[in-house]
């Protein structure tokens, strides 16, 4: 089992670790506390990762809604699900879960988005309506809480260029882009298709990462 240590990063604290039966394994779940904003942030970890060898990781951004709540507006909630069972059937990997609500809008902020998207936005349109970046995630604590166990190498499950190249700002390397094509529905036809013309989701099996990166947003 990978152990963090105990050394305190400048964003944010390792606090403690407990074991997590999921329906398709037993997880280690460690938890950290943000210090900016006071956040709980946590990670499910399974098998060696601090090995050296890329590791299959998830970087999961908060979604009541869909993970807890089955949403079928978005795909969050089954891609949480696929990735873990991802994990559990190759026995080694890693899945961040970032407090950022609703593409870091907040829970309130995004039911004010789809309210707006039921009078005809769409998601991306939504959130500029409030006043918010089409996309306000910030993927930055992953570079602490993945070298608490070591992590420096990803094999990772995303259809979102720009996430791949946040990890890469961040000096983590993405050896490998795995798709997660899950659940699209009549529900979240529409906001699929949004995310993958207007902030370049890649919705196929995967490209050369080169490929991917060039051009996100036109595919
Ligand atoms: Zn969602």
């Amino acid at each position: 089992m990978s152990t963090p240590s105990p050394a305190a990063d400048q964003l944010l604290d390792y606090v403690t670790s407990c074991a997590l039966p999921t329906p398709w394994a037993q997880f280690t779940l460690h938890a950290f506390i943000e210090h900016s904003t006071g956040k709980e942030h946590l990670a499910m970890v399974l098998g060696d990762i601090g090995d050296g060898e890329p590791v299959l990781a998830r970087v999961h951004s908060e979604c009541l809604t869909g993970d807890v709540l089955f949403s079928q507006r978005c795909d969050c909630g089954a891609q949480l699900e696929g990735a873990l069972r991802r994990i559990a059937e190759e026995g080694r990997g890693v899945l961040l879960y970032l407090r950022q609500e609703g593409r870091g809008i907040g829970l309130v902020n995004k039911i004010r988005a789809y309210r707006l998207q039921e009078a005809g936005a769409d998601t991306v349109e939504a959130n500029l309506q409030l006043g918010f970046h089409a996309d306000a995630r910030n993927y930055e604590l992953c570079k602490p809480m993945l070298e608490q166990f070591g992590v420096r190498s990803l094999r990772l499950m995303t259809n979102n260029p720009r996430k791949i190249d946040a990890m890469t700002r961040l000096g983590i390397a993405v050896a490998e882009r795995v798709p997660l094509l899950v659940n699209r529905n009549a529900f979240n036809d529409s906001y699929l298709n949004t995310k993958q013309a207007k902030l370049g989701h890649m919705m196929g099996p995967a490209e050369p990462l080169a490929a991917a990166l060039a051009e996100p947003g036109t595919n």
